[in-house]
């Protein structure tokens, strides 16, 4: 069973004062499999963030058949969505939706904030995901004192927090300069290489492409290519 499967995707947006809205997604068929490292890669305005949202169980408002897992999304309930989220997804922005009061511990141990497990359990796990992403010694930080590439790290450690199997990350590197993209672009990759993360990446840059194995071409919410390539 493929991890997703996409089938015939419509997406269309509802616009005041336009009958027929905004097409977003056209029509989108794909299957992403486990362990995968994939790059969508459209110019603005073509669809991605439609499909990451989809993807990731957040809009589950569209036509034809999205599965994640085997489960039907449009069919979840939104408790349902919600756990599934929780069991299989860790999400990444390209604003770090940091919050500005709280420390890099409080941040990262965010998505373990309603689970049942112990505070000092939680607090090694959060040591655990800090130190994978190169940010032992932060935790007792406020994110105003960190770069904006550690700003991300810490979004990503907050990502890994409950052990999700996939990363969904949409314009990761859209604030960052390039070099410090590029220090993002490679944890995505020993992510994926190391730890067997699936990751999706959602991006305008055709730089960014070049470290996935498989690149989605969206234009104009078709899927316009799907093509594998030797990731660098
Ligand atoms: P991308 O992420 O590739 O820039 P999006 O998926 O955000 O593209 O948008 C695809 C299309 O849908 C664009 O034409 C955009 O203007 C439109 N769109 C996105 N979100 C909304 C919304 N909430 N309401 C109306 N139109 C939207
Ligand atoms: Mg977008």
């Amino acid at each position: 069973m493929p991890l997703f499967e996409l089938t015939d995707v419509r997406k269309r947006y509802t616009l005041p004062g336009s009958p027929e809205g905004r097409v977003a997604l056209d029509g989108v068929s794909l299957t992403i499999d486990r362990g995968e490292l994939i790059a969508v890669h459209g110019t603005s305005g073509s669809g991605k963030s439609t499909l990451l949202n989809i993807l990731g169980a957040l809009d589950r408002d569209f036509q034809g058949q999205a599965r994640l897992d085997g489960q039907d999304l449009r069919a979840l309930s939104d408790a349902d969505a919600a756990q599934l989220r929780q069991r299989m997804l860790g999400f990444v922005f390209q604003a770090f939706h940091l919050i500005p009061g709280w420390t890099v511990r409080h941040n990262v141990a965010l998505p373990a904030s309603f689970s049942r497990e112990p505070l000092r359990d939680i607090d090694r796990r959060v040591d655990e995901v800090l130190a994978r992403v190169g940010l032992e010694g932060r935790a007792g930080d406020p994110p105003s004192t960190l770069s904006g590439g550690q700003r991300q790290r810490v979004a990503i450690a907050r990502a890994l927090l409950l052990k999700a199997p996939v990363l969904l990350c949409d314009e990761p590197t859209g604030s960052l300069d390039t070099a410090t993209g590029e220090t993002i672009l490679q944890l995505f990759r020993s992510l994926h290489r190391d730890e067997g993360l699936t990751v999706v990446l959602v991006t305008h840059e055709e730089r960014v492409t070049a470290i996935a194995s498989r690149v989605l071409r969206l234009e104009s919410g078709k899927l316009a290519s799907d093509a594998r390539q030797e990731a660098s």
